[in-house]
């Protein structure tokens, strides 16, 4: 076996604080924004240049929070409830040889903004801090396939769950100006079910928390119906 070395070219600044309730793909929730920010080695135009010319890219990315976890030969996909398995190479699982990521996103824009490189990403499933380690643009042509069957994750994960928000949410998310999207990009969090599998199999209420951005949100569940009961700086 070889052994390579390699490099963040950048990190990614991310709403999506810690793991829980980061949606399993890109794409589900479009409100999910992010930046690239450049390494110093990598913080010049030229790197980018014609980047502009694609709507989407491929992210190659670490698992940096669980890479030191290691990997198994065979995970529980959380598509099928958590209760069968399959071989690492047959999923997405983060618990990967190389702890290696990819993921296709939105290109919003490129900036360039007080020395600094960045780009402007929207859909993406990625934690805040993430290592990049390449980027390469989304070619339809090729990497759209619309025949092709996937087995096991054929489709995209649709939820019943409902989203509500209490008064003090409402209250909360109308007072701040920063993030017009918040209120839809809670509910879309939400609606994918963070719940890990044997959760959602019990019974009666239920009360998480996640951060998103800088906000501590709590919610309740019970059976398909969300209430966000509270939001508050953190
Ligand atoms: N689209 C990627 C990721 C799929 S796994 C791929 O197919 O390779 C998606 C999960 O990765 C998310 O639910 C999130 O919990 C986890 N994740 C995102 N960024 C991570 C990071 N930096 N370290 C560890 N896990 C991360």
């Amino acid at each position: 076996m070889s052994d390579y070395t390699i490099s963040a070219i950048g990190h990614i600044e991310s709403p999506y604080k810690q793991k829980f309730a980061i949606p399993r793909q890109p794409r589900l929730v479009p409100q999910a924004k992010a930046k690239l920010i450049f390494a110093p080695d990598f913080n010049r135009e030229e790197f980018v240049r014609g980047l502009d010319e694609f709507t989407h890219i491929w992210l190659l990315f670490r698992f940096h929070e669980t890479a030191d976890k290691g990997y198994s030969a065979m995970v529980r996909p959380p598509r099928l409830g958590g209760n069968e398995r399959k071989g690492v190479f047959a999923t997405r699982a983060t618990f990967r040889p190389n702890a290696i990521g990819m993921s296709a996103v939105k290109l919003e824009g490129i900036e360039y903004k007080n020395g600094q490189l960045s780009l402007l990403l929207a859909g993406i499933d990625l934690l805040d801090g993430t290592p990049i380690i390449d980027i390469k643009p989304y070619l339809p042509y090729s990497d759209s396939m619309p025949d092709a069957s996937a087995g096991f994750a054929d489709t995209r994960p649709e939820t019943e769950m409902t989203v509500e928000f209490s008064p003090q949410a409402i209250e909360f998310i109308n007072a701040q100006t920063q993030y017009p999207d918040l209120q839809d990009f809670i509910a879309n969090v939400l609606k994918q079910d963070p719940r890990p599998a044997y959760k959602k199999q019990k019974e009666g209420e239920q009360s998480y928390g996640m951060t998103l951005y800088n906000f501590n949100i709590r919610w309740q569940v019970n059976d398909s119906h969300n209430v966000v009961t509270n939001i508050e700086k953190n």
